[in-house]
């Protein structure tokens, strides 16, 4: 293991919290870290100071694994020294002989912490100064640079790095409660799950399987929306219910009025991610929903779909334009190129724009809404994606 050169890990918003909340937070930050390294059989060592995580190891395979973890705003490669100046300059000099030429815009950024004896425009200077005697010629442009290195001195020692790799942003997965996604085959609902996460809410997803009134491709692409989240959770997993509504589909289309095959829909899938949630001590339900991209999402409808639970239902992409959403789903990685036949058969022609609970209500009174609900609740089959992979857990009346 490579004893001076380490993964930094900044943390956003943390400052914001309280000492207790801190402490709460990196504990939970550092666990995520630990499993995500771990599933990887990667060796590491792992130092924590006043908010700074270094890891040491290899950190060309460190970093882009750590990058992923929410909580982190961003991760830098960087070489520790001792706090001394002329060993942090020492430092800085090997970074910039690599990429400093001759007439580039430069900066030095100096950091110090609980040390006295220099400033910190002190210490940019004598670290410049260095730089200078070797690779002379480089401008100082400290408003538009073309590389930059940065020098941290602070008691314990000094970090030296010259690159800030992008994190998630977000907080520590597991710091903000549990709730289920309505995980479709679509773009909209992944994101939807995968924003929560990135704000520390750990997260399951029901599909509902609609059957023969599904096109084939449905199936699979849920699935393999659940696979790909849970490689951003890495060591907790993804469950998934996949909850077989074709029942509810023959019953409705039978006796229901048409115009609002949409908005039934949509609240019984809730309802059945509503009893899944009751199970399992979830406390929101989670829809790609998003204001006016189909008939069933216009204010009016939405409301109408909220007014079928009592539990908190959660919209992360309501205001989203469709373009930004896929920029989210690409980078994730939950897009599908290709993703085949998703089209559903009871879609009416046209789907009404606007309704009223009790004029639904009054629809839905038509079949035995609780008894289908209960039914795909109770047969739901249970998966479990990790890790990038996804099987069958089989609920005998035994297993805990
Ligand atoms: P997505 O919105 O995920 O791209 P979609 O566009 O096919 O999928 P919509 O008709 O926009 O679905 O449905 C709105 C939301 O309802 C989805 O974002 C998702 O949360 C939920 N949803 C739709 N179909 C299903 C399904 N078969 N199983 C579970 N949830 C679903
Ligand atoms: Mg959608």
């Amino acid at each position: 293991m490579e004893q001076n050169r380490a993964v930094m890990v900044r943390i956003g918003e943390l400052w914001l919290k309280s000492e207790p909340v801190k402490k709460q937070f990196m504990l939970a930050l550092t666990r995520n870290i630990k499993a995500a390294l771990e599933t990887q059989n990667i060796e590491y060592s792992i130092e924590e100071y006043r908010g700074r995580i270094l890891i040491f190891g290899d950190p060309e395979k460190i970093a882009p694994i750590i990058s992923r973890i929410f909580g982190i705003v961003d991760v830098s490669i960087c070489e520790t020294t001792t706090n001394l100046p002329e060993d942090m300059a020492k430092t800085a000099l090997k970074f910039a002989e690599k990429k400093l030429k001759p007439g580039m815009r430069f900066a030095v950024r100096a950091r110090r912490q609980h040390i006295s004896g220099y400033t910190s425009q002190e210490l940019a200077r004598m670290i410049a100064d260095k730089i200078w005697k070797e690779i002379p010629d480089f401008v100082v442009d400290l408003d538009n640079p073309e590389y930059e290195i940065f020098v941290e001195a602070r008691e314990y020692g000094g970090i030296v790095y010259d690159e800030r790799i992008p994190g998630q942003g977000g907080l520590p997965l597991g710091t903000a409660g549990r709730a289920v996604a309505l995980l479709s085959a679509g773009i909209d609902s992944p994101v939807a799950a995968w924003l929560m996460m990135r704000r520390g809410v750990v997260m399951a997803g029901v599909f509902a399987d609609g059957g023969k009134w599904a096109g084939p491709a449905t199936r699979e692409l849920a699935m393999d929306n659940a696979r790909i989240l849970s490689t951003w959770c890495p060591g907790r997993g993804f469950p998934l219910w996949i909850a077989n509504i074709e029942p509810f589909f023959d019953a409705m289309t039978h006796s229901c009025d048409r115009h609002y095959t949409c908005l039934y829909c949509k609240r019984f899938m809730i309802r059945v991610a509503d009893g899944i949630a009751a199970k399992n001590r979830m406390e929101a339900i989670v829809t790609g929903e998003n204001l006016g991209q189909v008939a069933s999402q216009t204010l009016q409808n939405m409301g109408v779909i909220t007014s079928s639970v009592k539990t908190t239902i959660l919209r992360p992409l309501l205001t989203y334009d469709k373009e930004e959403t896929i920029i989210i789903a690409r980078r994730i990685g939950t897009y599908h190129e290709s993703p085949g036949d998703t089209g559903c058969l009871a879609v009416p022609q046209k789907p009404a724009t606007r309704s009223s609970p009790d004029l639904i209500s009054s629809e839905e009174s038509k079949i035995s809404m609780d008894e289908l609900v209960n039914a795909a609740v109770e047969s739901a089959e249970f998966w479990i994606a990790k890790d990038g992979e996804i099987f069958q857990k089989i609920i005998t009346p035994d297993s805990p």
